[in-house]
């Protein structure tokens, strides 16, 4: 992935499972410095993390943030080398890129993204199986791009991705969580994260 500027992106509408839960709108701020993303175009990336209701079956976020690339490239600088490299080492192993890339360059699935993301793209699970999954996407502006793949992984994935993660990496995640995604009081527990991470990849 690179920074986009507005000459070299090919965009989509923003898909509704990206908005912002809260107004059932696009997300407009960066979560850490609050950048204006429409207002002021840049790259950034969307992360949302869902779990089943036990209840009724349908999955309720659990959190989710939009942030700016240049946030994003002050975080993962903080990666430890090891954990980067343990990352870099489990996508090679698990995921076909080739495969994935090409099933995105699908015109239907452009169209209708969500549909794209029906199936863990690591292990290929239905969210329909899943009692928690993370989606991830790409956007600048006001549309989502279409370079990189949008991503949906199920709960067993974001557990394998935190066993490679070092131990200084997931204290960087903890304090990433602790300030930005428990918000205020009358939120927390919509936001709470008993064990979930935002997991920032490049
Ligand atoms: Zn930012």
């Amino acid at each position: 992935m690179f920074p986009l500027n507005a000459e070299n992106f090919n965009g989509i509408v923003i898909p509704k499972l990206f908005y912002d839960s809260l107004n059932n709108a696009p997300f407009t701020n960066c979560l850490v410095c609050k950048r204006h993303l429409i207002n002021h175009p840049t790259t950034y990336l969307i992360e949302k993390a869902f779990r089943k209701n036990n209840f009724n079956g349908k999955p309720e976020p659990v959190f989710e943030y939009a942030i700016c690339w240049n946030c994003i490239e002050k975080l993962t600088k903080t990666y430890s080398i090891k954990s980067k490299a343990n990352l870099g080492d489990y996508f090679r192993d698990n995921i076909d890129y080739q495969q994935h890339d090409k099933a995105w360059q699908d015109p239907a699935m452009r169209q209708n993204p969500e549909l794209f993301l029906q199936k863990c793209s690591i292990k290929g699970t239905p969210v329909g199986n899943l009692n928690e999954f993370q989606i991830m996407g790409y956007f600048f502006g006001s549309f989502m791009t279409t370079e990189t793949p949008p991503f949906m992984f199920g709960g067993d994935v974001a557990d394998e991705l935190l066993n490679v993660l070092s131990e200084q990496t997931l204290d960087e995640l903890d304090d990433f969580t602790g300030k930005y995604l428990t918000g205020p009081p009358e939120f927390s527990d919509f936001l709470r994260v008993p064990k979930r991470k935002p997991v920032i990849l490049l």
